[in-house]
Order: C-alpha cells, then sequence, then structure tokens
C-alpha cells in the first residue's frame, strides 16, 4: 500500500497558489479576496472555517470571517451576502454548512453570485461542470481530483463507486470521474443508503470514494486487492488522547483496508487538506477572472 499523503500534495500545491497570490497582488494591487460566513457554533464547522482563514493567511490571500449567531434571520443573512455579492473587492464567498434549521441552504446557496461562489455549490457551476464548462468545481471533489492528478493514478476505464450521493461531494464526484478527462473516464457506480447488495458493488470496485459519514464503514472484506481508496468521511469522537478533545476517523477502516489496497488516504491529513486546497484555487481563479469575467 502506498498512501495519497494530502499533508505532502496540499504543501507543494500551496506553494503554487503562494506564487500565483503575489502576481495577482503585484499586478492588480490586491490580494485574492476570500470571504467566510459562520452562523452559530458548531465545533466541526468552527474548525473547519478557521483552518480556512488560516491556510488563506498562509498563501498570502486576504481572509474575512463575518459571524452570526444561530438566532440570525434568514432574510439579514441574504442582505449580507448582496453586500458581499456587489463588493468588487471580495472574490470569493462561503456559507459554512449546516446551517440553523429556520434557514433554508438552497435559497443561501442561490444567492451567492456564482461567479463568487467558490465552493462550487451553485446550480450555474454545478450545471456547467455536468457540461463540461469552465466553472467552480466543489472544493472537495476537485481537492480529490488534484490529489490523483499528482501522484498519476490510471482512471480512464476503471470502475469507480462512490458511496455517499449528497450535493456537496458523492453527487459531483460521480460525475466527475465519468467525464472524459484526465483523472476521470471512469464507470462510475453511485450508491446510497437504499443502495442494495452494497458490500458486493463496493468489492467490485477499483476505485473506492467513501464519502458516508460512519466511521470504519468500509470493511476490508468490502475491498478488492489493490483498490485504490479515497475516504473523505471526518466523523468527530471525544477522546481524552488528543489535546483539542476530540479525534478524527475517517469512513474506512484505515488499518486493515491498507493492508489490502494499492492506494489510500489517511484521515486525518487526506482528503480534508486538499478540500482547502480545492478552495484556495477557486478563489485565485476567480481573483484572475479565469472563470467568469
Ligand atoms: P451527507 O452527510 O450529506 O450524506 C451521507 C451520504 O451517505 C448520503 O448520501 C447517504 O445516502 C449515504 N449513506 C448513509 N448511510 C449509508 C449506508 N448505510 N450505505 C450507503 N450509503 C449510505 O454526506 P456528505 O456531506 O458528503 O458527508 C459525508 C462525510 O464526508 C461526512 O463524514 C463529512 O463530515 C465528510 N466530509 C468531508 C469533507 C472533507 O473535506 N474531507 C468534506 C465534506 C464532507
Amino acid at each position: 500500500m502506498q498512501l495519497l499523503d494530502g499533508k505532502y500534495v496540499s504543501e507543494k500545491l500551496k506553494q503554487e497558489i503562494t506564487a500565483e497570490a503575489a502576481a495577482v497582488l503585484a499586478t492588480r494591487g490586491r490580494q485574492p479576496h476570500l470571504v467566510a460566513i459562520l452562523v452559530g457554533n458548531d465545533g466541526g464547522s468552527e474548525t473547519y472555517v478557521a483552518s480556512k482563514m488560516k491556510n488563506c493567511q498562509k498563501v498570502g490571500f486576504k481572509s474575512t470571517l463575518i459571524r452570526y449567531d444561530n438566532s440570525v434571520s434568514e432574510e439579514e443573512l441574504l442582505n449580507k451576502i448582496e453586500e458581499i455579492n456587489q463588493d468588487t473587492e471580495v472574490d470569493g464567498l462561503i456559507v459554512q454548512l449546516p446551517l440553523p434549521k429556520h434557514i433554508d441552504p438552497e435559497k443561501v446557496t442561490e444567492k451567492i453570485d456564482y461567479r463568487k461562489d467558490v465552493d462550487g455549490f451553485h446550480p450555474i457551476n454545478l450545471g456547467r461542470m455536468m457540461r463540461n464548462l469552465p466553472c467552480f468545481i466543489p472544493a472537495t471533489p476537485y481537492g480529490i481530483l488534484l490529489m490523483l492528478k499528482e501522484y498519476k493514478i490510471e482512471t480512464s476505464g476503471l470502475h469507480c463507486v462512490v458511496i455517499g450521493r449528497s450535493n456537496i461531494v458523492g453527487s459531483p464526484m460521480s460525475i466527475l470521474m465519468a467525464r472524459d478527462a484526465k483523472p476521470g473516464n471512469c464507470t462510475v457506480t453511485l450508491t446510497h443508503s437504499k443502495t442494495r447488495n452494497l458490500n458486493e458493488i463496493v468489492r467490485s470496485a477499483d476505485i473506492i470514494i467513501a464519502a458516508i459519514g460512519k466511521k470504519n464503514f468500509i470493511t476490508v472484506d468490502m475491498v478488492k486487492e489493490g483498490a485504490v481508496v479515497i475516504d473523505v468521511g471526518i466523523n468527530r469522537e471525544v477522546s481524552t488522547e488528543t489535546k483539542s478533545g476530540y479525534k478524527l476517523y475517517g469512513d474506512v477502516d484505515f488499518k486493515n483496508v491498507a493492508q489490502k489496497c494499492s492506494w489510500i488516504t489517511p484521515v486525518p491529513g487526506g482528503v480534508g487538506l486538499m478540500t482547502i486546497v480545492g478552495l484556495l484555487k477557486n478563489t485565485l481563479a476567480s481573483a484572475k477572472k479565469e472563470i467568469y469575467s
């Protein structure tokens, strides 16, 4: 087994992004700028947003965090999004999910100007992705593609099984892996909670992409010898072993699956770090007006 090392790849790509951000500053007179909106104080969301902001600073982007209490109204949030849409000094805008129940995530997603939608969740970006047109690709699937590319993992003609059909990971991932591109050209099976014979289907996979949200869900008996395993899952458990007070686990039983597969992403240290790179690359592309003018 060889490791698909998110730490190594993300650091390498962040160096490239840093150089490009400096060039943007030199030519446009300002840094690429990402704004994040965080509602409430969910522990996971706090950590993800803090890491996104920290990484922006690392690569020479400006970053702004706007926080609201859980009690913020949908209207107030939508008005703020509109204000940021109009701000010519902002290149990217993300709203950290999940949102409180009284706020419709669809309304929020659609309110963000698709030209600043660096999370790639807006229907225009998803539609353009479907048609293989330039767009912001959702950050996690984008990060996975960058990882596969970096390690020159052959995907053409192979059977890729995606587990989980969320709008932010599983569904776009399945489309991207089937596209006529490199990485891509897979025969894709998209599976979910209602899939019958899941174990059998996963066992037939050359490439497994697990985005379920259940610790150690993919066990060694579900994995074909030599498969490539991408573990998207982030499952937080309270722990006395770590300084932060919790420990992260993937959706894959890493210890046992690692003995059987050809390549595997660790958790932590895999897809999560690449998601940030996907977000940074989208923000940079927005600042450079590479996708939308
Ligand atoms: P989700 O939580 O919205 O949905 C889970 C998916 O798993 C659903 O589509 C469901 O059909 C499927 N599922 C549930 N039980 C199943 C079963 N028994 N058999 C087959 N499929 C089953 O999905 P999400 O938002 O993509 O999140 C999935 C995991 O990925 C979570 O752990 C999340 O924290 C993590 N995640 C990680 C990153 C990252 O950067 N690494 C980014 C996004 C999400």
